[in-house]
């Protein structure tokens, strides 16, 4: 039976890329009357989180994404999540080592960077390869001083890798472009492609349907099922979603969390629908389709390689055809209540007005700009008796970079980035944060713009600083 997989890393806010792998990989296993499972793949602890992984799933569920196998519903295969299979890893690297397709290293980084430096001048790939096994009764006495070392695999050192992949055929790769693989880091975790390859075999996947930025990982894929004698699945490197511009969606141009989405009033079966025009159209060229029709005329032949745009006004227009012509009245006075109960996280910005306010009537001018999507601000907006324009401009754009990096999206870190910022630019506290409260909430005089910031999520903020600096 078919058995696809979707294999997300939980660092972050669930990603729209996430969920177009998800719906592809899902039309083919439903279409083969196969299971879709759902891998976590958490080998990178000091960024991966439960927190980014339950968002995940909602997120997915959301959209009406369901998996036979996973974390949270089990199955014959798990554990399901890759920190609950780190000891079976070892042996697998071990296993390697003995059949002598791997090798330990206890290369120090000053010895690697020299390897590296030498390989450049050299003209060769600067990757890692070459000059890093040591002899035996070496690597005996280092194992036995309990030198740290890793796992890394071997590697040909000339000739082609030819991979063949579902859409797009035959893949020549020269071995002189891979490196020697670190299979097992110094801490005994795997890396992502030891552990994917061992994963998919155990889980008896057949068809690896991903993003194509992992072309250049099939070579060591392929030699490591090669290693292990397993057969391998079959490769499908679906094209990358591209932000307007061409280049790769990517949040600092676009909004790319789901969670972004759902907080704008989308529709879940329209960005879904959105997401399987990606690259993929329906025999007849229709534009609207439930994720049900999508199955039915499934056919992954049908998708193309040029890189799918993600445009988010086109999803404006196919999720006004959904409200229009897919919800009767009462179904859409139920989803209108209940996104607005869902949305500016009540229960946490409530307390703050309680203060502010004669009626709770007073409330509805002040909360505006929570259920607003993107703010419609003028130059005016920005004018301030203290900042010049050059001065509001570099706050927002200083901002925005600083919140474009921030990875743990808390009051007090948020707080803290544009405290420090502050103190850089050398500003009162009032003055810097006068065209930050403009550009989120549309006015100086809101309630606190720091919980406003941790309601709204990264992506929202993201895009209504962008949108003032515009
Ligand atoms: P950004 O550039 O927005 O920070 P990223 O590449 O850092 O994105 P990751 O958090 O690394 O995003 O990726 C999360 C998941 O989304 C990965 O599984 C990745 O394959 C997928 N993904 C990221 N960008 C795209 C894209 N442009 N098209 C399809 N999938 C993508
Ligand atoms: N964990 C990888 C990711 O985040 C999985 C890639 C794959 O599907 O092999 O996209």
């Amino acid at each position: 039976t078919v058995r696809t997989r979707i294999a997300p890393s939980p660092t972050g806010d669930p990603h729209v890329g996430t969920a177009y792998i998800a719906l592809f990989n899902l039309c083919f296993a439903r279409q083969h009357e196969g299971q879709f499972i759902l891998r976590i793949e958490d080998t990178d602890q000091a960024r991966s989180t439960r927190e980014s992984e339950e968002d995940i799933f909602k997120a997915l569920r959301w959209l009406g994404i369901e998996w036979d196998e996973g974390p949270d519903v089990g199955g014959p295969h798990g554990p399901y999540r890759q920190s609950e299979r780190k000891d079976m890893y070892k042996d697998y690297a071990l296993e390697l080592v003995e059949k002598g397709h791997a090798f330990y290293c206890f290369r120090t980084p000053e010895e690697l960077e020299a390897i590296r430096l030498a390989r450049t001048e050299a003209g060769l790939n600067p990757g890692i390869k070459g000059d890093l096994e040591l002899p035996d009764d070496e690597v005996k006495a280092n194992l036995a001083a309990g030198k740290p070392f890793v796992i890394r695999m071997k590697v040909p050192d000339s000739g082609t890798c030819v991979i063949q992949d579902k859409l797009r055929g035959t893949i020549e790769i020269d071995w002189a472009q891979v490196d020697c693989q670190i299979l097992l880091k110094s801490d005994g975790m795997p890396t992502y492609h030891l552990a994917n390859v061992v994963d998919d075999h155990l889980m008896a996947i057949t068809h690896v349907i991903r993003g194509e930025e992992w072309i250049n990982s099939a070579p060591k894929h392929q030699l490591l099922y090669a290693y292990f004698g397993w057969e391998m699945p079959e490769l499908c490197h679906m094209p990358l979603l591209r932000n307007p511009d061409k280049s790769k969606l990517s949040k600092r141009k676009n909004p790319t969390s789901i969670n972004f989405y759902e907080r704008m009033g989308f529709l879940p079966e329209a960005v879904l629908n959105y997401l399987g025009r990606m690259g993929w159209s329906m025999p007849d060229e229709r534009e609207k389709f439930t994720l049900d029709e999508m199955v039915a005329n499934f056919d992954i032949s049908r998708v193309s390689l040029g890189g799918p745009i993600f445009d988010m006004e086109k999803l404006r227009w196919l999720n006004g055809l959904w409200i229009r012509e897919n919800l009767d009245h009462g179904a859409f006075v139920n989803q209108v209540s209940q996104w607005i109960a869902r949305n500016p996280e009540w229960e946490k910005l409530i307390p703050l007005v309680q203060s502010r306010i004669d009626t709770f009537s007073d409330i509805a001018p002040m909360a505006n700009f929570l259920f607003a999507g993107i703010l419609p601000l003028t130059e005016a907006d920005f004018e301030h008796k203290k900042l010049e324009a050059g001065q509001v401009k570099r706050v927002l754009q200083f901002t925005l970079w600083k919140l474009e990096a921030l990875r743990d999206w808390q009051k007090d870190s948020i707080f803290a980035e544009v405290k420090s910022l502050c103190q850089a630019m050398e500003l009162k506290m009032g003055d810097f944060m006068f065209p930050i409260f403009v550009a989120i909430a549309g006015t100086p005089n809101s309630w606190s713009v720091m919980d406003s910031m941790a309601a709204m999520g990264p992506d929202m903020c993201r895009a209504r600083l962008r949108n003032a600096l515009d």
